[in-house]
């Protein structure tokens, strides 16, 4: 049992952390999207083919994908992203009980039909491999990577600790490794950086690993959140044609986004939206007019 005042002083400093890093995160500032006809419910189709990935960028820097094109014609698209989080040091932390999966989001995902992708940790695929290989295996989902210790790849990131520049590429490829070894097969070379903080150096030293940073236009706000209207509010103002939203897949550090899910997903399908995973829009970058839905 947790008693009320512990919980009114977690609500207090979660609040507050959760206030910092929205400051510091980038968000959608658009006004809501116009209310669309209805669409048929979306299907997912498997992915067999290699994954699209963005060309590098100049002087060969990794690529940065932020969202997909604003596309006018055919159904919209968004991308659910969810951060599947849990830092190199957090072992003694899970432990002592603390959960840093959250398997009734993944079930609610599966029950409403919605594709998504993960940015996993390999951490996180360590201390839960079979939810790992689960979410790696079905076709609804993609895996896509976190880093493996959910360091920073800049010097100041929300306190982060940081990985150094020349042990960067090795950590990243480390999360994979990780997600081999839990039985992902096929993770897509997508890479997300903890807290989204990157700059050039750590853009020169991903780009021999051949991954596509993925960024993202609308802040869910989950992480520590406690009441899932105001993170479905959230998104639900944030979304646009072709958004990636940032979400969590963590129940200790974001409690209320699967709550905030069931309103989400209705909503975002009665103005028409069509829920794809990160892959679908980076093709659909690559080639706009292929991109759109028919
Ligand atoms: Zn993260």
């Amino acid at each position: 049992m947790i008693t009320r005042a512990r919980q009114r002083a977690a609500r207090a400093s979660l609040a507050a952390l959760a206030a910092a890093a929205l400051t510091a995160l980038s968000a959608c500032a658009s006004p809501s999207t116009p209310t669309r006809p209805h669409s048929p419910a979306p299907h997912h189709s498997p992915q067999k083919a290699a994954p699209p990935t963005l060309a590098p960028g100049p002087q060969g820097l990794t690529p940065v994908f932020k969202n997909a094109p604003r596309a006018k014609q055919g159904a919209p698209t968004v991308a659910l992203t969810f951060d599947a989080d849990m830092t190199a040091g957090q072992g003694p932390r899970a432990r002592a009980g603390e959960r840093f999966d959250n398997p009734a989001l993944v079930d609610t995902l599966r029950r409403l039909d919605v594709p998504a992708t993960f940015f996993m940790t390999g951490r996180w695929a360590e201390e839960y491999p079979a939810q790992a290989r689960a979410i790696g295996r079905d076709p609804l989902f993609e895996v896509a990577n976190h880093s493996y210790s959910h360091y920073s790849f800049t010097r100041d990131c929300y306190g982060l600790p940081t990985v150094a520049p020349h042990r960067m590429r090795a950590d990243v490829e480390r999360a994979f490794a990780a997600f081999r070894r839990a039985g992902v097969e096929h993770p897509v070379p997508y890479f997300r950086f903890p807290g989204g903080c990157y700059d050039q150096r750590a853009l020169r030293a991903l780009a021999p690993a051949g991954v596509t940073a993925v960024q993202w236009d609308v802040v869910g706000g989950d992480a520590f959140a406690t009441d899932p209207r105001a993170v479905a509010r959230q998104v639900l103002d944030g979304v646009r044609p072709g958004s990636v939203v940032v979400l969590h897949c963590t129940r200790s550090a974001a409690p209320a986004t699967e709550r905030a899910l069931r309103t989400i997903v209705p909503k975002l399908r009665e103005r028409g939206f069509r829920f794809v995973r990160v892959s679908e829009q980076i093709g659909a970058a690559r080639a706009p007019k292929e991109g759109r839905a028919a």
